[in-house]
Formats: C-alpha cells, structure tokens, sequence
C-alpha cells in the first residue's frame, strides 16, 4: 500500500507531489490519459508565474514541474481515475485500465471543466468550428472570421492570440464591462483585429457540418444579429470538477470542495483537496501551486500521525 495518491497534474497536483516526494512519501500522481499536465497546457504564454521574468509557455512550465516531481521520486500514470472509495483509513483509487491503487491518504486536485453555453448545436458543431481551447485549435481559422465568447481573463486571452490566425475576431460580452484584468483589457482594446460586441449573448450556432455563423441577441433590447463567423470559442468559465466524490466529500455552497478553514482537509480524514477544485475565486497558476504546497504538508502531517498511533499501539500491546 503506498502512502500518498495524488490524483490531478496541474499546478496544484505537481506541487504538492513535489513536495510530498520530497518527504519521502514516494507519492503516486495520477495524471490523466488526455488532459494531463491541466488548463496550462492549452495556454499560451504565462507571464504571471513567478521566477519566470521573460514568460514561459504553458505546457513548457508544466512539463518542468512533472520532471521536478519526478526527479524527488514520484510515480506518474498517464490514466483516469473511475471510481473512488474515500472512506476509512484504506483509499482505493480504481483507474480506466481497470488497476484498483491503495493509499493511506490521497489529495484531490483535479480542477475544473469548462462551461459550456448550453445552446443548441454546441455539442454537435464541438469541434467542427465550435472550440473551447484556442491554442490547440486557432491555427485552423487562418484568414477567417471567429467569435469568441466571455469577459473575462479567458477570453480576452483567447481573443488576442486568435488574432495571429484569423482576421476578424469578434468579442462578444454579455456585459457592458470586462472582468478581466487591466492588462489583458488594455492588449485587447489596442489590438485592431478585435471587435468587442457588448450585452450579447449566443442564441444559435449556424452550419450544417460546419460553423458557417452566429445568431447573436442584444440582453439590453431584444434585438438579433446574424454574425458570419467559421470559428467560435467559447471561454465563459470552468466549473470544478467534483463528479468522482459526490456523495463522499461535502461541497462548499460555491460547488467547490469543502475544506476547513486555510487548510486543504476535506470533511473526510486522509483526503485533501488542493487548486481549482476548491478554489471559488482566485484561481491562479501561482494560488494552484501555493495549494498544492498546503495539501502536501497536510498529507503529511496526518501520515506522520497514523505512523504515530501505529507504534504506540505496538508498544501498548506488545507479543
Ligand atoms: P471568469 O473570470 O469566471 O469569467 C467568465 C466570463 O464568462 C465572465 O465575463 C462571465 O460574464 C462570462 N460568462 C459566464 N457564463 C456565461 C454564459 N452562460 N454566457 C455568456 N457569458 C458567460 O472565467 P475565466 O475567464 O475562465 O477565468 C477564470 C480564472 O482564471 C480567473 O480567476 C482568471 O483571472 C484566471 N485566468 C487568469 C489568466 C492569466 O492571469 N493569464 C488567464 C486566464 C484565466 P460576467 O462577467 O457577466 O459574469
């Protein structure tokens, strides 16, 4: 049985694996078959991570966390997690291959998923011109018109590099007011390829194989616009990514994991949470990491304590 599962591999999860490797509990990270690495490996360039004064790109930082972890010791399986029984001291964490892994305590890092708009034809268009992740998916909208949806550092980010592709890139907010960042604002009102559409919502996805337009509708009077656009990004957000421990962790009323007072202990002993899973606000790279740090030494604290309560037993009841 090992001591410590991490499951998830974004900041949070390489942080606190690297810190949990690092006191020798030869943690074992469950990274995901496809979406290892988190929300940084769809990114560009990250320019708020400290230590990095020149940027780094997304996927490179994350790459150096994984080999940092792994240079301490941890273990690293590129699979998904099925099914978790969280209760008493055994965890068990059953992956996709089938494999069913023990741990005395496990840390929850798994993030958050993005929202979706919810309207007709987001589903079926995914992929065929409806995208939710512009650095994987820009390159195909080269000298095209696009759409991208949200106010918020997402989508503003998203906007300014979908202008190296395509020609027209128009932002459209349900507001009258941006949420994101003086910085990412002011690079998005300077660059000439975007057009900001404010109080706008998406109300219909055009194209019968492919996105050939958007039906956009004003929030203030009511009134349609039609939008000739081959590309739409979607960037309203992500909601945390609890669904494998309904029912097992209590939720905050926000939906992320509950977690007592500043530290990463869940409403179950031996289970930690850490990142954007149990992160309402900030959720930050940096604010990820920090949170990994704390899950770590959470985890352990609570090891150390059960070895404690293990050899006191032996000696109350010696052979
Ligand atoms: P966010 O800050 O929650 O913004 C979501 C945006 O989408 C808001 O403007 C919201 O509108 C809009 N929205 C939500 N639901 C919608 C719907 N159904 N229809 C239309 N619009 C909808 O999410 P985010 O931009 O993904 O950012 C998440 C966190 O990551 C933030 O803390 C952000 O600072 C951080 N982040 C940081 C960076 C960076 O620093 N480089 C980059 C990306 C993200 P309202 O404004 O009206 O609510």
């Amino acid at each position: 049985m090992r001591h410590l599962i991490i499951i998830g591999s974004g900041p949070a999860g390489y942080t606190a694996a690297i810190y949990a490797a690092r006191a020798n509990l030869e943690p074992l990270v469950i990274a995901s078959s496809v979406e290892f690495g988190g929300e940084l490996m769809k990114t560009t360039e990250v320019e708020n991570f400290p230590g990095f004064p020149e940027g780094i790109m997304g996927p490179e930082l994350m790459t150096r966390m994984q080999e940092q972890a792994e240079r301490f010791g941890a273990e690293i399986v590129y699979d998904d997690v099925v099914s978790l029984e969280l209760e008493g001291p055994v965890k068990r964490v059953t992956l996709g291959d089938g494999s069913v892994h023990e741990a005395h305590a496990v840390i929850y890092a798994t993030g958050s998923a993005y929202r979706k708009l919810g309207i007709p034809d987001e589903e079926r268009l995914s992929g065929y011109g409806v995208s939710w992740c512009a650095t994987c998916d820009g390159a195909f909208f080269r000298q095209k018109k696009v759409a991208v949806i949200g106010g918020g550092d997402s989508a503003l980010e998203e906007a300014t590099f979908l202008t190296r592709f395509a020609d027209v890139v128009y932002l459209i907010h349900r507001r009258d007011s941006f949420r994101a960042s003086a910085a990412m604002q002011e690079r998005a009102f300077a660059d000439p390829k975007i057009q900001v559409i404010w109080n706008n919502e998406v109300a219909h996805i055009y194209g019968d194989e492919k996105v050939t337009g958007i039906g956009i509708v004003n929030t203030v009077d009511g009134t349609e616009t039609t939008l000739d656009v081959q590309g739409m990004f979607v960037a309203i957000g992500a909601d945390p990514r609890t669904h494998l421990v309904h029912g097992q962790l209590d939720l905050a009323p926000e939906g992320t994991i509950a977690v007592e007072g500043r530290s990463s202990k869940t409403s179950l002993p031996g289970v930690f949470a850490a990142g954007d899973v149990v992160d309402p606000t900030y959720k930050q790279a940096a604010t990820a990491a920090g949170s990994g740090v704390v899950a770590a030494l959470d985890a352990e604290h609570y090891l150390a304590d059960i070895a404690d309560a293990e050899k006191a037993e032996l000696v109350a009841t010696p052979r």
